[in-house]
Order: structure tokens, then C-alpha cells, then sequence
């Protein structure tokens, strides 16, 4: 968003003083603050002459444009970045995760990547990562071993296609086949006039150059053609080369509203001649929309969907896993029962303990807005209430034999609260580290099988 409120409200009806309500709310400014932060189309304003709507769409343009890639629940949306640098505000959209094949690969490489696009993903702090994009290059020149590879990315994954061939004969007929899944097709300078009159309007096109200046010449060649949807991508040939070019694009963007450099970028490491895992490392913060791996390796996917993650979660909003109640070990009449938050590092390190003890356990985690034991009870979210609602809700005591609950070592003075709402519950005190988990819980089923 472009504009602050004071710049639009300036341009709405009689310099923003008509203040008829028909829009809805109480005055042309409460409009301007509900338009500049997105909550609002400018459809609510019926008075707004044409001209100064469409100074308005203009204006309000995000300096990045959003695109989406692919379809279903392999969707990938990017773009809309604001800021420079990670401190300013948060980084909003992951770069989309992508294999490399090529029609010139040993088969048995080519079914492995292809397995890897379907099968493989990779769950940390309650979100699933995995590929999302086959880029298809054609390496052979040769139009039947292209259209194969492009069948079988089409056929074995359910990931976005991108599409990757110099010559335009091969690369139409390639869009041709697999234009139902919305394909991206990369385009060159030395391609780009005989693609592009093939291609329907709505298609995202890579727009692929040498350097910087060479990508915003044929940007503006693309987007003259009437492609709204682009992603950007240089042959930076080296790892100084990428994060400048990377560097170039942002700036020039967000700082200097260069409309032809105002969409997401992709960057293909093997083109840098260096695929190790600092191009990776590097590309990831530094503005990448879209990242096309050309290897198989788990460890390393590992390592960057991590570094994604870290990057690209807003540290004004703590990590959280579902409220509800989890089983572990099988659980059976006799399971114990403990509580905990549902603060993403909390509930990982408690659950990794519960997992490691053995012993079969229901883990009730309450929502806490994602805070920590000691955060939530003093923020009123973790109480004898709150616990004892969560007990009732789940119907918890139709689970076990027993009645025996434990909470957190940190809230111990919950232990006679609780017990006072839920007549008949006995609640333990369990250990104030996770890590002591393992050693509390037989001890515990000892206990109780005693009394
Ligand atoms: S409808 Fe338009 S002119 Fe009327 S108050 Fe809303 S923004 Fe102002």
C-alpha cells in the first residue's frame, strides 16, 4: 500500500470532506484509514469520478505484485514484500520451493526428483513444507524428449509447473500440453517475441535476462504485450553476482516504484555455477520469491526449509500448534493426562519428552495464544478455569480409569484451584523442565497402581 490515509482521503470527494456516509462508515477519513490498510475496496465509495479512481488503483498498486503459481493445496503465492530489511517489518510470503529436471537426466535421477515432488515433506512447529514447483528444462533440443519430461511432471506430481526451453516451437507445444495447470513459461530476449502471441494473457511469465538492466528492458516488453503476472529471474553467474542482482531488483521496486522490476524473482542456483548450500543459505533472506533446487537431499531441504520458516515467520506473533487433546504411546484406560500451552517450543519439547518416556499419555493442550506456562498464567490464560473448562469440554474422564491430572511444575499453585473445579480430580505437580518428563511418568504409574 502506497498511500497513508491522508494522501487518499485528499482525493476523495470534495478533498475528502462530503462525509455523505454512504459508504458505510462515519466520515470520508474513517474511509482513507479502512482503504489504506486494506480492510476496504473502493467500491464503497459510489461519488469517486473515474479518473480519480483509477489515480487510486494506481496508487495503491503493491510496489511487488502479488502472483500465485499452481493450483489447489500445492498453491504458491508470493510477492507483496514492503520492506528492505527484516527489522523494518516482517517478510510476508515464503519463496515456493522447486526441483529442477531436465530431459537430458539418467531416468533413475529423474524418478527420484519426481518421487521427491510427490512424496517427500517435512513438518516443523505445526507447518508441513514441502516442493511445490517442477521446473522443466529442455536440455536436448529435442521436442519428443521434452514433451515426455513435461508428461511425466504433469502426470507424477501435483506440483506447479515451470516451464524452461529456448527454442519457441518446443516451448509452445510444451505450453499447449500442460496449459490446464496454469504452467509458468519462461521467456528470453531471443524468444520472447515469438512466445508470447501463444501464450493466453493470464499466464505468469518468468521473464529470464543476462543482468538487471537487460530483465527490466524485457519486462517492459512483456508487460506491453499485456502480461500482468511476471517473476524475474537474472543468470547471476556467480553467489556476489546474485545477492547484488537480488539487492538491485528489491531497491529498485520498493524504493524507486520501477514498475518493470515491481514483481518476485527466481533464482536457480545452478545457473550461479554453485550449488552449494551457502547460494541457498543466501537467497532465502535475500528476497528470493522462488528457489529451484537441482538435487535430491534430504538433509539439506531440511536445513533450508528451516532457515524458510525462521525467516519468514513474523517474530510479533508466537508460533502455536493446535488446542486439543494429543495422544502419545497409544493411549489406553489406564494413560496418564497432562497439560500444557500451545506456544509452538513449549508444546514440541514437552511432547518430544512424553514420546521419549514410553509411557502412554493424552497431552491437553490449552489455547494460549501461543504463550509460554509461566506468560499464560500470568496473562490469565492459564488458570484453574481455563484447565478445568478444557477437562469438561473433552469430556476427558470418559477416557481413562482414573482421575488424576498433571500440571506444569511452573503453576503448582494451580494444584487446590483446580481441584476445587473439578470435584473428585486428583492433580499432581509434574516436573517444571520437559526434559524430566521421561523419569516423572513411570514413577507416576507406579504411584498410581499402588494406591
Ligand atoms: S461514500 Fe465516499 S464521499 Fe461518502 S463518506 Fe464515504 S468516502 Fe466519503
Amino acid at each position: 500500500m502506497a498511500l497513508k490515509a491522508a494522501d487518499i482521503q485528499k482525493r476523495l470527494p470534495d478533498g475528502g470532506k462530503k462525509n455523505c456516509k454512504e459508504c458505510g462508515l462515519a466520515n470520508c477519513f474513517a474511509f482513507a484509514m479502512k482503504l489504506a490498510s486494506g480492510a476496504v475496496s473502493l467500491d464503497r465509495c459510489p461519488h469517486l469520478d473515474p479518473a480519480t479512481r483509477a489515480e487510486l488503483e494506481e496508487a495503491m498498486l503493491p510496489p511487488i505484485r502479488r502472483i500465485t503459481i499452481g493450483q489447489g493445496d500445492r498453491q504458491v503465492v508470493i510477492g507483496e514484500e514492503e520492506v528492505l530489511h527484516r527489522h523494518q517489518k516482517t517478510f510476508l510470503r515464503a519463496p515456493g520451493m522447486g526441483l529442477l529436471l531436465s530431459d537430458t537426466e539418467p531416468a533413475e535421477r529423474r524418478a527420484a526428483k519426481l518421487e521427491c515432488l510427490s512424496q517427500w515433506q517435512f513438518e516443523r512447529l505445526a507447518r508441513v513444507s514441502r516442493f511445490d514447483l517442477a521446473a522443466l528444462a529442455c536440455a536436448s533440443g529435442n521436442r519428443d524428449e521434452y514433451l515426455r519430461l513435461v508428461r511425466e511432471g504433469l502426470d507424477r506430481t501435483g506440483a506447479g509447473i515451470i516451464l524452461l526451453a529456448e527454442d519457441p516451437g518446443i516451448l509452445l507445444a510444451a505450453y499447449e500440453l500442460s496449459k490446464a495447470r496454469q504452467p509458468v513459461v519462461c521467456v528470453t530476449a531471443t524468444n520472447a517475441d515469438r512466445v508470447l502471441p501463444g501464450l493466453a494473457r493470464d499466464t505468469v511469465v518468468c521473464v529470464r535476462a543476462p543482468g538487471v538492466e537487460a530483465l527490466a528492458a524485457l519486462s517492459a516488453r512483456v508487460e506491453s504485450a499485456g502480461f500482468a503476472d511476471l517473476l524475474l529471474a537474472t543468470d547471476a553467474g556467480s553467489l556476489p553476482d546474485l545477492v547484488r542482482d537480488q539487492t538491485l531488483i528489491r531497491r529498485a521496486a520498493l524504493v524507486k516504484k520501477h514498475r518493470p522490476l515491481g514483481y518476485p524473482t527466481v533464482v536457480f542456483p545452478s545457473a550461479c555455477g554453485n550449488t552449494s548450500p551457502v547460494v541457498l543459505a543466501a537467497a532465502i533472506p535475500k528476497y528470493a520469491g522462488v528457489i529451484i533446487l537441482d538435487e535430491v537431499d534430504a538433509a539439506r531441504f531440511q536445513a533450508f526449509l528451516t532457515l524458510r520458516q525462521d525467516i519468514y515467520t513474523d517474530p510479533r506473533v508466537p508460533p502455536t500448534v493446535e488446542s486439543k487433546i494429543y495422544e502419545f504411546n497409544r493411549p489406553a484406560r489406564d494413560a496418564s493426562i497432562l497439560v500444557t500451552t500451545n506456544f509452538a517450543l513449549t508444546y514440541y519439547a514437552v511432547a518430544g519428552e512424553v514420546e521419549n518416556s514410553r509411557q502412554a499419555a493424552y497431552l491437553m493442550v490449552l489455547d494460549t495464544g501461543g504463550l509460554c506456562v509461566l506468560a499464560s498464567w500470568s496473562a490469565g490464560k492459564l488458570g484453574s478455569e481455563t484447565i478445568a473448562e478444557m477437562v469438561r469440554k473433552h469430556d476427558v474422564a470418559s477416557r481413562v480409569d482414573h482421575l488424576q491430572l498433571v500440571i506444569p511444575g511452573l503453576v503448582a499453585r494451580l494444584k487446590g484451584e483446580i481441584e476445587d473445579e473439578l470435584p473428585g480430580w486428583q492433580v499432581v505437580v509434574g516436573p517444571r523442565e520437559a526434559a524430566e518428563i521421561p523419569g516423572f511418568l513411570p514413577e507416576l504409574i507406579r504411584k498410581r497402581h499402588a494406591n
